[in-house]
C-alpha cells in the first residue's frame, strides 16, 4: 500500500445542505416570498409547473405531486388495485418504504434478493417469485442506478403485471436511452432533503405516460373526489405544498449540473481508490457502475472489511458515512410475520454487514475526496 501522507484534519460531512443553499438562498428567497404574496398554498400554479417539468424531465406524460416519496409509492399501489391477498415483489435491499406502501395496503411482499454489485434487484431471482397472485412488481432504482429494467419488463410483461418503479434516489437516471420515470407503468420520486432534488421539507411526485393512472393518481391524492366533495373512491390527502413546489423549480434549474458534480466525485474516487492499494488489497470494494446507462451517485456505497470499525475511525477523522442499510426489509421485526429467515435472501444480508456511503454530494472539493480516501487508508494500515 502506498505511504499514507499525513494530512490536516478536516470536517467533511455526508451531504453539505448549507453548501447548496448558500449558493442559490436569493433566489429561494424570492421565490418563497412570491408565494407568501399570492397565499395559494394548496395545488397552487407552481405545483403543476412542477409536475410538468418533472415528468418531461423524466420523459413522461404526466407527473402528480404528493406530500413524499412514501406517498408516492402508496399512491400507486392503490391505484394498479393493490389490496389484501396480492403479492408485490419487491427488493429486499432499500429504505422501508418500499415495502412498508405494500404492508399498508394489507398486500403481502415477496423480496428477491439483489445483484452484489449494483444492489438492485437480480431479474433471474424475481422470474421465480411470480404467482397467479402478483399483482405488481416493484423494482428499487438504488442509490441512483437504474435496476435492470429491460428484463425485469419483459418478465413482467410476459405475465401481465405493472411495474412500478421506486425512483426515489434516482431522479435523472437512465437505461438503454431512457429515464427513470418513463420505465415502468407509474414511478416514485421524493424530494426529501437528502434526495438529488430535495425540497424544504417533505414532497413527492409520481410519473406515468398512462392518461387513466394518471387522472386516478390525480383524484387519489385529494380523497378520492372526482370533484370537490363528490367522491369515487377512497383517497387519501397527500398533496406537495405550493411551497415546496417553488423551491424545487428553483433549484431543478441546477439539478443537472448538481448530477455531473456527483458523477465526477464518483469517477474522482475511483480513480482515488484504485491509486491506494485499497481494492487489490480487498479491504474495499467499489460499487458497479453497470455502464448501461447514468448513474446519478444518490450515495457513493463502498463494501468494506470491518465496516464499523472503519465508520467509527472515520467519524473520529471528521468524516460523515452512513450505513445504508443495516438490516434488510424482510428481516425487520415488523414484517416477522411473513416468516423469512435470516439466510433466505444471502447477497442483501452480506450487503447489509459489508455497505458504507461516504460523502459524493456535489460541492464536495478534491480535497476533501482525498482526504476521505486517505483515512479510510489509514485505518486499515494501523491494524
Ligand atoms: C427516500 C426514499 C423513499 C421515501 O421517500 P420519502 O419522501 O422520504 O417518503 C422511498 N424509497 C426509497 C428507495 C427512498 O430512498
Amino acid at each position: 500500500m502506498k505511504e499514507i501522507r499525513e494530512k490536516t484534519e478536516m470536517r467533511v460531512p455526508l451531504l453539505d445542505l448549507k453548501a447548496q443553499h448558500n449558493a442559490i438562498a436569493e433566489e429561494l428567497g424570492a421565490a418563497v416570498s412570491a408565494v407568501m404574496s399570492g397565499q395559494h398554498f394548496i395545488l397552487g400554479p407552481e405545483v403543476r409547473q412542477l409536475e410538468e417539468a418533472i415528468a418531461s424531465y423524466c420523459g413522461a406524460d404526466y407527473g402528480i405531486g404528493c406530500a413524499s416519496g412514501s406517498d408516492a409509492l402508496l399512491l400507486a399501489m392503490m391505484a394498479v388495485g393493490v389490496e389484501a391477498g396480492d403479492e408485490v415483489v419487491t427488493s429486499p435491499f432499500s429504505f422501508f418504504a418500499t415495502a412498508g406502501c405494500i404492508a399498508r395496503l394489507g398486500a403481502k411482499a415477496v423480496f428477491v434478493d439483489i445483484e452484489p454489485g449494483t444492489f438492485n434487484i437480480d431479474p433471474a431471482a424475481l422470474q421465480q417469485s411470480i404467482n397467479h397472485k402478483t399483482k405488481a412488481i416493484l423494482p428499487v432504482h438504488l442509490f441512483g442506478q437504474c435496476a435492470e429494467m429491460e428484463a425485469i419488463g419483459d418478465i413482467a410483461s410476459s405475465h401481465g403485471i405493472p411495474v412500478i418503479e421506486d425512483a426515489a434516489q434516482s431522479i435523472g437516471s437512465d437505461i438503454g436511452g431512457r429515464r427513470a420515470g418513463s420505465l415502468g407503468l407509474i414511478a416514485a420520486f421524493s424530494f426529501y432533503p437528502t434526495k438529488n432534488l430535495g425540497g424544504a421539507g417533505d414532497g413527492g411526485l409520481m410519473t406515468t405516460s398512462d392518461a387513466e393512472m394518471a387522472g386516478r393518481l390525480r383524484n387519489m391524492r385529494v380523497h378520492g373526489a372526482r370533484k370537490k366533495y363528490f367522491h369515487e373512491t377512497v383517497g387519501i390527502n397527500s398533496r406537495l405544498d405550493t411551497l415546496q413546489a417553488a423551491i424545487l423549480l428553483v433549484k431543478f434549474r441546477y439539478l443537472e449540473a448538481w448530477t455531473n458534480a456527483r458523477r465526477s466525485n464518483a469517477e474522482r474516487y475511483r480513480k482515488l481508490f484504485g491509486e491506494s492499494g485499497l481494492i487489490d488489497s480487498g479491504h474495499v470494494r467499489l460499487p458497479r457502475d453497470a455502464g448501461s446507462g447514468r448513474h446519478v451517485y444518490n450515495q457513493f456505497v463502498i463494501r468494506a472489511e470491518r465496516r464499523d470499525g472503519l465508520q467509527q475511525h472515520l467519524k473520529e477523522h471528521g468524516v460523515g458515512t452512513e450505513v445504508y442499510y443495516p438490516l434488510p426489509l424482510h428481516l425487520q421485526d415488523c414484517f416477522r410475520y411473513l416468516g423469512y429467515k435470516r439466510g433466505q435472501l444471502p447477497v442483501a444480508e452480506a450487503a447489509s454487514e459489508e455497505v458504507l456511503a461516504i460523502p459524493v454530494y456535489p460541492e464536495l472539493s478534491s480535497e476533501a475526496a482525498e482526504y476521505v480516501v486517505d483515512k479510510i487508508g489509514s485505518f486499515y494500515s494501523m491494524q
